[in-house]
């Protein structure tokens, strides 16, 4: 399996670019936000104890999404898929030691993590403007948006590090079109 984790701030284009590169390279399509969201529309216990943290612009606590992605690779592999894409997990370097666990346990592992680039202005541009039409309360308040930048900083950045120290990780601009961005990407997934 080739697995692979695309990384970035709130707002960096994860979710858009990781639909394109599921179906380029045949992948499932990881995304923990997402699957959060699919619980609170269907009103679980879950999704009712996640919400309060979203709308706060605050992480889920780890053990939540941790429980959520156990199932993963078992199914990646029934659906024919050639590895994972994870969009927005792990966002912790917890959550990152716990999905080396489950790799271990699975016999897999990371091929790379793919950084996308993108400076805080436009971030929060583009959140705002997402908000619009998303219908996320977590995108239509810049106190929220403001907090997940934030949550992002302190939480989510030392995540790449944690990589970077089997130089795992690459970069790539994202700011651009969508396709000169997916381009980047595939280069990247394929150089892999
Ligand atoms: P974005 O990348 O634009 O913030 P996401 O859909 O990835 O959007 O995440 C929305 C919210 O869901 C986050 O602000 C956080 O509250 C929660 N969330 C998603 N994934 C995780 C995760 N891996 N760990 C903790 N919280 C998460």
């Amino acid at each position: 399996m080739k697995n692979i984790i695309l990384f970035g701030p709130p707002g960096s284009g994860k979710g858009t670019q990781a639909a394109m590169l599921k179906d380029h390279f045949n992948l499932l399509h990881i995304s923990t936000g997402d699957l959060l969201r699919e619980e609170i529309r269907k009103g679980s216990v879950l999704g009712t104890e996640a919400k309060q943290y979203m709308d706060r612009g605050e992480l889920v606590p780890d053990a939540v999404v941790i429980g959520m992605i156990g199932g993963s690779f078992d199914t990646a592999r029934e659906e024919g898929k050639e590895g994972i894409i994870f969009d927005g997990f792990p966002r912790t370097v917890a959550q990152a030691e716990a999905l080396d666990r489950l790799m271990e346990d699975k016999d897999t592992s990371i091929a790379g993590v793919l950084s996308l680039v993108v400076d805080e202005e436009e971030l929060t541009k583009r959140i705002l403007n997402r908000g619009l039409t998303s219908g996320r309360s977590d995108d239509s308040d810049e106190a929220t948006i403001r907090n997940r930048v934030q949550e992002y900083r302190t939480k989510t950045e030392p995540v790449a590090s944690y990589y970077a120290a089997n130089d795992k990780v690459r970069e790539i601009e994202g700011v651009g079109s969508i396709d000169d961005i997916f381009q980047a990407l595939c280069k990247a997934f394929e150089d892999l």
